[in-house]
């Protein structure tokens, strides 16, 4: 089975005739064929975009909004289809497409199809002599690359308020994941937003990716990926002056502190550990644990780990599932072997699992300093390391200790301390005593080498049009 490029509300084969294969990863076995865009695919998808622009940009809001509604509904009526797709396209467990994955596409599409009813911008009246207020215009076709690891989630976290505010757009899933992206698109039919206005164009991103970084019909892209892919995006933009998003990898540091409930913090770091293989950029990979709980902690995060159950994702009991890819798998393996050679220790887990498809035990490392490279470089797997530390100064200097600044975990049940450290970790989100609980209406994004820019809540509306500063004399 072939799937097209879906563009001008058709579905169409790319120009070159060229296609590649889209593997399940758990089972090795090819699902689908899509197209392998090039540059002659992307200037269709974008041409469509343009021409759906005008009627779209100026469809009142409120109608806007309908679409989209009906848009989530949908998704939410095929939650189950979408989850098994995603599943088998991506190897996360079946529970956890479920429970994340669709149901935040839907949360976006709801948020930001109500979000544009409540938008406005600003007037200031300057003294009876002008008043002069900031007018919010779409930009025009907005140029979207998501990644393969929550595709459906992020795919939906960026059309949702690029579509919603005006823009049309041409997105670019990641060549590893592009089921639930062509469904959206038949759902997206189905819910009657008009040819063109969503548009999706697959294939590698060295090619179709950069593509649409370049053309000079798109003003804006929005991309999720990695830190070096990220660099190449804002290489091949920037001269052309068009407005980035940049949402980057991540080394998350958890810290817990001798004071935190120990129940609860273990329970949780297993989660925002090993979920989705911890293939999450909020993943935390760095725990550090205060000295008078090192053991303690240690015991009982093996303990819960060696419970998890790794198998096939369409299982509902498994807890752990397939990686991404063989090339993937090679990566996380590689680091695990380079912890051993930098002179750490594999207290538990981290061997390949006996039986086809992507298997890796979550792997738990320690002794192992903050400088060396499994401390510092992105794994992107369920690969964690634990470390002691001795007091707060040394808990946010070892937080600190990396170029990223995505996400961070602080565990204690002393509110001064908590706020204290939240505020001199450098991180565009700290949870405290928790993981992964995030309003849709706040900013969202990373520091450092994990990103420029913030999504999320009007950020991104804001993000998605253009404003125009208009003084009228009275
Ligand atoms: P990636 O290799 O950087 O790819 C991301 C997307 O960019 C894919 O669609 C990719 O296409 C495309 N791409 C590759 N080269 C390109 C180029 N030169 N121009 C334009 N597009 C290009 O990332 P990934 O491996 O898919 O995803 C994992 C990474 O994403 C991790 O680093 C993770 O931390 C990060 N991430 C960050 C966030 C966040 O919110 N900060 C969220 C999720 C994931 P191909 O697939 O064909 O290469």
């Amino acid at each position: 089975m072939q799937l097209g490029n879906f563009i001008g509300g058709k579905f169409c084969p790319p120009h070159s005739g060229a296609y590649i294969d889209d593997l399940n990863p758990a089972t090795e076995e090819v699902i689908v064929r899509i197209p392998d865009s090039d540059g002659q695919d992307v200037d269709d998808a974008v041409a469509a975009a343009k021409a759906a622009f005008p009627a779209w940009s100026r469809t009142p809001a409120a109608e806007r909004s309908r679409l989209l509604l009906k848009l989530a509904d949908l998704i939410e009526q095929n939650l189950e289809e979408l989850a098994q797709l995603e599943s088998r396209d991506n190897g996360k467990t079946i529970s956890l497409a479920r429970r994340l994955d669709i149901p935040r596409a839907v949360a976006n599409f709801r948020f930001f199809g109500t979000a544009i009813l409540h938008h406005g911008s600003e007037a200031h009246p300057m003294d009876g002599v002008a008043l002069n207020y900031t007018l919010r215009q779409p930009l025009g076709v907005a140029g979207l690359i998501s990644p393969w690891n929550l595709p459906l989630y992020l795919l939906s976290w960026k059309i949702a308020p690029a579509v919603a505010s005006g823009n049309t757009c041409v997105a670019k899933p990641s060549e590893l994941t592009p089921l639930t992206a062509n469904r959206l698109a038949e759902l997206s039919l189905e819910a009657g937003i008009p040819a063109g206005v969503i548009n999706i164009v697959h294939g590698y991103g060295a090619k179709a990716g950069r593509a649409l970084t370049v053309h000079d019909d798109v003003p804006v892209i929005s991309f999720t990926g990695g830190t070096v892919t990220g660099a190449a995006v804002a290489t091949n933009a920037s001269p052309r002056f068009k407005k980035i998003s940049l949402e980057l990898g991540g080394k998350n540091p958890n810290v817990i502190f001798a004071d935190a409930d120990l129940d609860d913090a273990v329970a949780t770091t297993i989660r925002s550990s090993f979920w989705n293989q911890g293939e999450i950029c909020l993943c935390g990979s760095r725990i550090f644990v205060e000295r008078a709980r090192y053991d303690e902690f240690l015991e009982r995060f093996i303990a819960a780990t060696k419970k998890l159950k790794i198998g096939d994702p369409l299982d509902e009991t498994s807890d752990v599932g397939a990686l991404i890819s063989a090339d993937h798998l090679r990566k996380v393996t590689g680091y695990i072997e380079l912890a051993k050679r930098e002179g750490g220790s594999v207290v538990c887990g981290g061997n390949r699992v006996d039986r086809r498809g992507y298997f890796v035990e979550p792997a738990i490392i320690t002794g192992l300093g903050v400088n060396c490279r499994v401390l510092q470089e992105e794994i992107f797997g369920p690969v964690v390391t634990v470390t002691p530390f001795d007091g707060e100064e040394e808990a946010i200097a070892f937080a600190n200790s990396t170029r990223y600044g995505l996400a961070a975990t602080v565990w204690t049940r002393d509110l001064q301390r908590a706020h204290r450290v939240a505020a001199a970790i450098d991180s565009g989100t700290v949870w405290i005593n928790c993981w992964l609980l995030r309003d849709l209406r706040v900013p969202f994004g990373g520091m450092r080498e994990s990103g420029v820019g913030r999504e999320g809540g009007f950020e991104s509306l804001e993000f998605f049009t253009e404003t125009k500063n208009i003084c009228v004399k009275l």
